[in-house]
């Protein structure tokens, strides 16, 4: 997409909408938590924030220009292909600034039919798919594409790969917005969600196998009319940018020693091509802090950002390998009560209800979020945790009153 009603750069009306964004997503608790050296106590606990958390500049970027947007067309229809970020926050706000979203159709695909001719939308940070972007163009909207520079990264890496007639191995998951954005820019491609996967893949390349059992495993997973006999002769590995970086490096290098034997070192670069590095800094940034801080000595650790947040989910994979009980929430409303949280587990994707998750006695509590975390809400569920603390040392000071 190349034209004017083609827009990659925002308004340059950042300055009018600072001021909306830091009323909105900033918080002075943050600040006195990051000048105290991301420790802040109160009566019997203690925070310790990690150094890296929330917002990263990808989503600082893709929010900005969803209200420069507003301000630059104030009476056009604005609408926005998904949710600018994975954040519930961040996504009633745009509603609240009538930037509405596609309504999903029960096959699960997008209803693009509602957009017309003249109207303006924003593809949200992880971009959208080819099919996506030329219905748009040829609606003749005007495009807002705030699609994350790192994500773009590796779409120019995979359309590499089908220049050269490789399949794209993506390591992410295949229901990801992103990873539907980065395979349709594959001629072929093939998704591992991990490394259980990629080791079923890499022995099919080595030892063969049952080409029927192999399409019906990964059958969400890869393109129109994979072959897995001719489609893993010569192979690219790319990835979602947010999946756990030691994780992806182990993929990249199962398929190199895969291939290695399989073709012999001469002929290596003939059929393997590797990640490179896409992983994002600000993913690795969280997953490196997340890493430090479990280090430390904990009691609880909660970990906040939407549901679907593929990066929050990966820190909270890193929380749980210490054994810390840990928590991946949304916002303040899942603390229920001081005995009562609501959180998601890992891998899975329903809520479930814990209980006895805040020690009474004196406890220090980690916290992190993922990448589209504003800080108004991390603070909004230190205040709350504080908050239960001190209203149940309130209670037991008036019953030892009576
Ligand atoms: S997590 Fe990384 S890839 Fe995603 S928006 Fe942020 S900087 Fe971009």
């Amino acid at each position: 997409m190349k034209n004017q009603t083609y827009h990659r750069k925002g308004f340059g009306l950042q300055d009018v909408v600072e001021e909306d964004l830091k009323r909105a997503y900033e918080s002075n608790l943050i600040a006195e938590l990051k000048e105290g050296g991301n420790t802040l106590v109160r009566n019997d606990i203690t925070i310790r924030l990690a150094e890296a958390f929330g917002f990263c500049w990808g989503v600082d970027r893709a929010v900005s220009m969803a209200y420069e947007t507003r301000r630059h067309f104030p009476d056009r229809k604005i609408w926005i292909t998904n949710e600018i970020i994975h954040n519930p926050l961040v996504n009633s706000h745009l509603r609240d600034m009538s930037i509405d979203f596609l309504s999903i159709r029960e096959d699960g695909t997008k209803d693009l039919d509602c957009v017309n001719e003249g109207d303006v939308v924003i593809l949200p940070a992880f971009g959208a798919s080819v099919e996506e972007m030329h219905f748009l163009e040829q609606r003749k909207c005007d495009v807002v594409d705030t699609t994350c520079p790192w994500v773009s990264r590796v779409w120019n890496r995979v359309q590499k790969f089908a220049q050269s007639d490789f399949t794209a191995i993506i390591h992410g998951k295949y229901n990801h917005e992103e990873t539907i954005a980065t395979s349709s820019r594959a001629e072929t491609y093939l998704i591992v969600q991990n490394l259980q996967e990629a080791e079923l893949v890499g022995d099919y390349i080595l030892h063969g196998g049952s080409a029927r059992e192999f399409l019906e495993r990964f059958k969400q997973a890869c393109s129109q009319g994979f072959d897995p006999e001719k489609d893993l002769v010569r192979i690219g590995i790319a990835n979602q940018t947010t999946m756990l970086k030691g994780e992806t490096e182990l993929i990249g290098k199962l398929f190199e020693r895969t291939m290695l034997s399989k073709f012999g070192p001469t002929m290596l670069n003939d059929h393997f091509l590797s990640p490179g590095d896409t992983i994002c800094d600000a993913t690795q940034e969280r997953q490196d802090a997340m890493l430090s801080l479990i280090e430390e000595r904990l009691d609880v650790m909660l970990i906040i950002g939407g549901f679907n947040s593929s990066n929050t989910g990966h820190l909270h994979e890193i929380a749980l390998t210490k054994g810390v009980p840990s928590y991946h929430i949304d916002g303040p409303s899942c603390i229920v009560s001081a005995s009562s949280i609501r959180h998601q587990p890992p891998h899975r994707t329903d809520l479930v209800v814990s209980d006895d998750w805040l020690p009474a006695s004196p406890v220090v509590i980690g916290v992190s979020a993922g990448a589209s975390t504003p800080n108004q809400v991390v603070a909004e569920v230190i205040e709350k945790v504080f908050a239960l603390r001190e209203s149940s040392i309130l209670e037991s000071s008036n019953e030892s009153n009576r």
